[in-house]
């Protein structure tokens, strides 16, 4: 079990401590914070024991304590511990999983829950490791003790371990008072922890805006020029953060951050403002507002939302400038259409690998807008057969937010839904589309 020195330690918290001298961690008992324990995962609570009652270490560390302390539901739960990776995965024999390319990590499955456990691990020693990490971000896999563990983390507030059973919150780098202070704070030297793995720019962005921290120890200037960094990230780490940007409920404030902060083009290259007309990149960017704005509201009312719409929204404009330029070559709309959708993706994936599943959903969406343009009745019945009518609906829906002509065509299938709907003939509620 993990000892605790002298309870003077409590509460006590050194400012401008210097991390590099690994100072004694600081103790935050039940008389310092109100955490509810009842929050915490029945899987978690299962794997902090069974580690335990083996002989182990074990914590919450990361986001979940954070959440916690903030009484938010956290997303997901950590837990680290000082068992090797074939350790955890002996004690929990056919409920563990060894995983991860960049880490060594298990992930432990009770009931339906999977539970991350982590060994405490080092800090790459060499600089020379540090450099060549960038793309897959490797290497940091040397285990450590805890107060290793704590400076290869991104913020002080993400830095923070709990005990369960003692109720007591575990803090070498003053993550507990920045987090009362609302303050984000890198463990080191913002540049050089940005520099090392470019994913903590889009991190700090999410945390400071999603739990409204303060960011006035880093240099918001900057942000922009380390914006070409996030070339160096891998696209699949840079989809599954795209997922924690745009499907948790801020999706429409952190893209608003994004696009102010000059950093947007870098995970979309179509929505580069030096490479667009003005009135058509203010066109795109407002449209994309209001789906993040639809899709922020259906989050949280707890309703499903996709980020196959939202990039089928992202990277419609470039899709219809792609269209326009292969008419002057090329004159059958069907080849065309299947060129441009291949044009549009495949570029992008060079950026965020969205995957099949997703592209495949941004096609169709698409694919199906000409016959939501011409409404007819043989386009009508053909539809109600389409696994996509109410999401390419609820696109060419937003589409008519600032394409005015598409207006009359919108009404004529608000009718036909209606009308439908009546007949049970629709595969959703009509309450589900969108309206103008
Ligand atoms: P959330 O779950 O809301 O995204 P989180 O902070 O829990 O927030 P995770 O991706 O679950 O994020 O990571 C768990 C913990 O691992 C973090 O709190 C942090 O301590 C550490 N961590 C994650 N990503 C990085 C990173 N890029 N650099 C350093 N530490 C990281
Ligand atoms: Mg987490």
């Amino acid at each position: 079990m993990f000892k605790f020195p002298n309870k003077s330690f409590l509460g006590l918290y050194v400012k401008n401590m210097d991390v590099r001298k690994k100072p004694a961690p600081k103790f935050f008992n039940s008389s310092h914070h109100r955490i509810d324990v009842g929050k915490i995962s029945e899987g978690a609570n299962f794997v902090i024991e069974t580690l335990r009652s083996s002989g182990y270490d074990a914590l919450l560390v990361g986001g979940c304590v954070r959440d916690l302390i903030l009484q938010n539901v956290p997303n997901d739960f950590d837990v680290v511990t000082n068992a090797k990776p074939r350790d955890i995965i002996k004690i929990f024999g056919r409920k563990s999983r060894a995983i991860g390319r960049r880490f060594r990590l298990v992930h432990v499955r009770s009931n339906n829950e999977i539970t991350e456990v982590s060994t405490f691990r080092k800090t790459p020693r060499s600089n020379k490791i540090k450099k060549k990490i960038h793309k897959q971000f490797k290497g940091d896999n040397e285990f450590g003790s805890i107060a290793d563990d704590v400076f290869r983390r991104d913020f002080t507030i993400n830095a923070l371990y709990f005990d369960i059973e003692q109720k007591v919150v575990i803090d070498y780098v003053g993550g507990f008072c920045d987090l009362l202070e609302r303050k984000l704070s890198c463990i080191g030297k913002p540049s050089e922890r940005f520099e090392e793995d470019p994913m903590r720019i889009l991190r700090a962005i999410r945390f400071a805006t999603t739990l409204k921290l303060s960011m006035k120890d880093m240099n918001l200037a900057e942000f922009s020029r380390y914006g070409c960094m996030l070339d160096n990230l891998s696209s699949a780490r840079l989809f599954y953060e795209l997922e924690k940007l745009f499907l948790r409920g801020s999706a429409t404030e952190l893209f608003s951050r994004l696009v102010q902060l000059n950093l947007v083009q870098f995970l979309f290259p179509v929505l580069d403002r030096n490479k667009m007309e003005s009135l058509a990149y203010n066109h795109s960017i407002n449209t994309i507002k209001i789906a993040l704005q639809i899709t922020d509201s259906r989050v949280k009312m707890g309703q499903s939302a996709t980020l196959a719409f939202l990039c089928a929204v992202i990277l419609w404009g470039a899709l219809k400038i792609e269209i326009e330029k292969l008419r002057c070559e090329i004159t059958d709309e069907s080849v065309i259409f299947r060129i441009a959708t291949e044009n549009i993706i495949s570029n992008q994936i060079k950026t965020i690998a969205i995957p099949r599943r997703v592209s495949n959903i941004m096609r169709e969406i698409w694919r199906i807008q000409s016959a939501f343009e011409n409404p007819t009745k043989r386009n009508a019945n053909r539809l109600l057969q389409n696994d996509r009518l109410r999401a390419g609906y609820n696109f060419f829906v937003l589409r008519s937010k600032t394409e005015n002509h598409l207006i009359h065509a919108v009404d004529w299938w608000r009718n036909f839904f209606v009308l439908a709907n009546k007949m049970n003939k629709l595969p959703f509620p009509e309450s589900e589309t969108y309206r103008l």
